[in-house]
């Protein structure tokens, strides 16, 4: 099959790793930056170019677009689409990933596990929004933030209130938690290919704090997951439309509740405090099931 991979750096260890899984199994794998293609809007014959090469002919493309690229990253997964190329994860469940209060409500509409969640704006509200996730001790998100920063811990309901406060004069969308404290400063990354949870790893925050994040000090190491975890994490990510996806919960008191479904997760922590082939998984994966012409959306 000829494969491509959608991504900016050939340098990173999860393109790389996905590259050579694909030649290994015997594929013709393509590595192109997205931001550099240049497409036309054309109904009978959309075409997709990399400078002056026209992409075409190519069996599956492997979406690996950046946080801060989704809008033009989709719309050329959306142009490998629209020319019949099967893609692993579909342009409209990335973009439905990428928004954070959308994911949520999907999950918590098909009644997968969340924390007990409210968000707001610019409410005045603040003593109800703290009663909403059922009050203090609770965790406030700034809902744009990434690897843990922006995300606090109010221990008390003075000083939930003055967070809130704090957010409300930055204009941002404010997203206000029922804190896990069971969790123990640590949570699972499920990462589902298809139908399985096909690696999953526990990561523990340092000493002292609340957030897993492995940017802020946190480490990896494999974990055995429940029964209900991994049919969560697989329903998760199913709802999300994705096949293939990084799933993360917490182990709270009323079960697994879900944090956040990732649809570009990484290889390299998985792969290393697991030892599994994930990328060899994916490439399977794309085997069994790209068939010119069938993309659809997919989700709820
Ligand atoms: P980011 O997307 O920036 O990583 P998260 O919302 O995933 O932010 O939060 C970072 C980490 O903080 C999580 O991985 C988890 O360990 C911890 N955390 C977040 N929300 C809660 C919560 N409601 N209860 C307990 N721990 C939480
Ligand atoms: N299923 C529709 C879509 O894919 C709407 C639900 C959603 O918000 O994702 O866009």
């Amino acid at each position: 099959m000829k494969i491509a991979v959608l991504s900016r750096n050939p340098k990173l260890y999860s393109t790389r790793r996905l590259l050579e899984a694909g030649t290994e199994r015997g594929h013709d794998m393509k590595r192109y930056d997205y931001l550099k293609c240049h497409m036309n809007i054309a109904s009978m014959r959309p075409t997709i170019f990399l400078g002056d090469d026209e992409l075409k002919d190519h069996d599956a493309v492997i979406p690996r677009i950046g946080a801060s690229h989704t809008f033009f990253g989709t719309a050329v997964v959306r142009q490998f689409e629209m020319m019949g190329t099967y893609s692993v994860n579909e342009s409209v469940a990335i973009s439905r990933s990428r928004d954070k209060l959308r994911s949520l409500q999907l999950l918590s509409r098909k009644g997968i596990g969340l924390p007990v969640t409210a968000f707001a704006h610019d409410t005045k509200a603040t003593g109800h929004l703290i009663k909403l996730c059922g009050g203090a001790p609770i965790v406030i998100k700034l809902l744009e933030g990434t690897q843990g920063v922006g995300v606090v811990l109010a221990e008390t309901t003075k000083a939930a209130e003055s967070v809130i406060e704090a957010f409300r004069g930055m204009d941002a969308n404010i997203l206000a938690q029922e804190f896990i404290k069971e969790a123990g400063g640590a949570d699972i990354r499920c990462f589902v290919v298809g139908d399985k949870v096909v690696a999953a790893m526990k990561r523990q925050g340092a000493e002292g704090e609340f957030r897993s994040n492995l940017h802020r000090g946190g480490n990896a190491a494999v974990v055995k997951i429940t029964p209900e975890e991994r049919s969560t994490a697989v329903r998760a990510a199913r709802i999300m439309g994705l096949n293939v996806a990084g799933v993360d919960l917490l182990r709270s008191n009323h079960g697994p509740v879900i944090m956040e479904v990732n649809s570009s997760p990484g290889l390299e922590g998985i792969e290393q405090a697991t030892g599994k082939d994930v990328a060899g998984k994916i490439i399977e994966f794309i085997e069994k099931n790209a068939k010119g012409g069938s993309t659809r959306t997919r989700g709820k």
